[in-house]
């Protein structure tokens, strides 16, 4: 998959949130405290989850408890810039004049990202979560690191290369 054919498969917040809900970044289905089976509700105010029990009145945003819980960069923004990080695309230039990023928000989103690769490459850590799983915040057990370096991961966009020095990655295609 190249930029284009990305672009194009993450055009509108639906289809992007979609795509992050195949690679277990977004939930795909969650369920609410009860155990039952929530809907997805994807309006212009928000974007939130909903019991299907009307009785049961449940609610959840569609960023809590996952990798996005602390961004409100859009959706399609995000593909699209995690996969222009991994071919080394990101300048503040790039950003603002591609992706409508401004200054904070394209550093921020680096620096995020470097964060992953630097943990990765002292850590090497095996896959965490996968197609059909959502990886759930439990910061008991996890640091953010796992979730961000899952992420990665999720998205294939990035391969960590046991070979290389810590600031050289080999990038996959999807
Ligand atoms: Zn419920």
């Amino acid at each position: 998959m190249n930029f284009l054919t990305l672009a194009s498969e993450c055009d509108t917040k639906n289809n992007a949130v979609s795509f992050l809900q195949t690679r277990g970044i977004l939930h795909n289905p969650r369920l609410c405290k009860n155990k039952h089976e929530m809907v997805l509700q994807l309006t212009e105010k928000q974007d939130r989850w909903c019991c299907s029990k009307r009785e049961c009145r449940q609610y959840a945003p569609l960023r809590a408890d996952n990798f996005l819980a602390s961004s409100r960069l859009d959706y399609e923004t995000i593909v699209m810039f995690i996969y222009c990080w991994s071919k080394e695309y990101t300048s503040i230039m790039f950003c603002k004049e591609e992706l409508n990023m401004n200054h904070n928000t394209t550093v921020d989103w680096n620096m995020y990202m470097r964060e992953v690769c630097e943990y990765t490459s002292t850590n090497n850590s095996a896959k965490i979560g996968g197609v059909n799983t959502t990886v759930e915040i439990d910061e008991s057990c996890f640091s953010m690191f796992n979730f961000k370096l899952a992420l990665l991961h999720n998205l294939n966009f990035v391969t960590y290369n046991k070979c290389a020095p810590s600031y050289q990655y080999a990038t996959t295609i999807l």
